[in-house]
């Protein structure tokens, strides 16, 4: 059995094609659809997944681990008694977990799967979610980005025409995704978002103003106290949740830490109006990203023909309200759960690879534009942001020097929207060809070639045309981290041909 994953910041689903055809939720060992992705180190030998790991984070913070999505494709690492743990093993606990309830579900094998990534990941991120899945025992088939999965999952039941904006706001990170479909094929004309903006920023927003707000009526300041922090965290996330059903909600917190004239508890009401005031510059941010998006593409609001709502953030009304505001004139999609959405759709495209449900072409787009540094320092791009893939895209080089006998190839990404870095550009690995035949500068021809493979990963080779020398690299996690040599680029620089 092949299966759908999606492996979320708070939360990871696993779906499969049902004996009718149509994609369905596994339900886990608690009777639930999603399992938090929460990972608990309860001692060296026994590791808790899910809920039971995330009922343990307030009073053992030091040993949970959650939101680790937003760490993968980094050299980050989370001590649990002294051992680090990276993201990819982190992750692959949590699919391992996944899978187990899959195959106590279904009762069968699971051989392999489709996972589900944010549309902006990077060459690093994607790399680093396949190894977690490899980690897992499981044969990664595809990774498909989750707006992606989101409008497959509406797709199948569309045949007209029409242009899909996808919303997908998460945990941990925003999504949008243009895309064009008719009959059942479909074709991503635009990627934007953001991989540091989701409902988390909103849990962090009221946790703040629950601290602030107790500071104020106590004088005591809990933001030192790390089991308080906790609570306050998780009521945070609850009061946030319930305010997209109700206009107001509590937090009560007993004994929440010693006064001066004993001990204190923590009682507050708050309303969806001030909820919505202490956010409204993440509303901004959500709304000048969709902008932002719609403007690279070249399209305007009015093209969007239906808005399709995923992750578990987008019930917020607040987010609900400024889509409707936007793109009044189209087809707002809520009616499968946002929180189901993406794993369903993952579900189908792992019906498709096993043959069980029809098969839907769709074409996915690079979300930044990838080049390589020339001697002058100089970015040179090779795939332009927004190009479908697979593709493979070559240009030829030479040499700056006579007789240069090596050259550096250092590969770089151009972040169009997050700028990171001065200009946005990002290391994502170097590599050297030598053996280049002597000859005067410029004489050289040094191909460069660009493939980016079904799951977006990068794979960039060099040749030298006259001598056959070949070297290639896929872009890894670990080239990003492990390389620091800075760039000579003295006898080892190469210009466009
Ligand atoms: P996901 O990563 O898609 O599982 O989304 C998780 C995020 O959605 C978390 O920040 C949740 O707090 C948030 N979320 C889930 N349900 C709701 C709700 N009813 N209202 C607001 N946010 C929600």
């Amino acid at each position: 059995m092949i299966v759908g994953i999606d492996l979320g910041t708070t939360n990871s689903l696993v779906a499969f094609i049902n004996g009718e055809g149509k994609p369905e939720i596994v339900i886990n060992e608690r009777g639930s659809r999603l399992t938090p992705s929460v990972v608990y180190f309860k001692n060296d030998q026994e590791v808790l997944v899910g809920e039971l790991a995330r009922s343990q984070m307030v009073l053992k913070a030091d040993r949970t681990v959650s939101c680790i999505k937003r760490h993968m494709g980094s050299d980050y690492q989370v001590f649990i008694s002294q051992r680090g743990y990276t993201p990819v093993e982190i992750s692959a606990l949590i699919l391992r977990k996944l899978v187990q309830y899959a195959r106590e579900y279904l009762g069968q094998e699971i051989e392999a799967a489709v996972i589900t990534v944010p549309a902006y990941f990077n060459d690093n991120q994607r790399q680093a979610t396949f190894l977690a899945g490899e980690l897992a025992g499981l044969k990664v088939l595809k990774l498909l980005n989750e707006p992606t999965a989101a409008a497959l999952a509406y797709g199948i039941r569309s045949e007209k025409k029409e242009n899909i904006l996808v919303l997908d706001i998460g945990g941990g990170t925003f999504d949008i995704t243009l895309m064009e479909g008719e009959k059942g094929i479909y074709r991503v004309i635009g990627t934007g978002g953001s991989t540091t903006l989701g409902g988390t920023d909103f849990d962090n927003r009221l946790a703040q103003y629950i601290l602030t707000t107790f500071y104020e009526m106590t004088g005591v300041d809990l933001t030192a106290d790390k089991v308080a922090l906790q609570q306050v965290q998780v009521n945070a996330e609850r009061v946030k949740v319930d305010l997209s059903t109700v206009n107001e909600s509590s937090v009560l917190i007993p004994y929440i830490t010693m006064g001066e004239a004993g001990p204190l508890h923590l009682n507050q009401v708050v309303s969806r109006a001030a909820f919505h005031k202490i956010c409204t510059d993440l509303f901004v941010e959500i709304r000048s990203l969709i902008l932002q998006t719609l403007a690279k593409a070249g399209v305007e609001e009015r093209w969007v023909d239906v808005v399709v709502l995923a992750g578990g953030a987008s019930r917020m009304p607040g987010f609900r309200d400024m889509v409707s505001e936007m793109f009044g004139h189209a087809e707002i999609k809520t009616d499968i759960n946002p929180d189901e959405v993406v794993a369903l759709g993952a579900a189908i495209e792992a019906g498709m690879l096993a043959g069980a449900v029809e098969h839907i072409e769709f074409y996915d787009v690079t979300s930044h534009t990838l080049g390589i540094e020339d001697n002058l320092g100089e970015f040179v791009p090779l795939i332009p942001a927004n190009t479908s893939y697979p593709v493979v895209q070559s240009k030829l080089f030479t040499t700056v020097e006579d007789d240069q006998e090596e050259v550096i190839i250092h590969i770089l990404q151009k972040d169009d929207l997050n700028t990171a870095g001065s200009e946005g550009l990002v290391s994502l690995g170097r590599f050297h060809l030598e053996g280049i035949h002597k000859a005067k500068a410029g004489e050289p021809n040094i191909d460069v070639t660009f493939a980016i493979d079904k799951n977006g990963i990068l794979n960039v080779s060099a040749l030298d045309l006259d001598t056959g020398t070949t070297n290639q690299v896929q872009i890894t996690g670990a080239v990003y981290s492990g390389n620091k040599e800075s760039l000579n680029r003295r006898g080892r620089g190469l210009t466009v041909l």
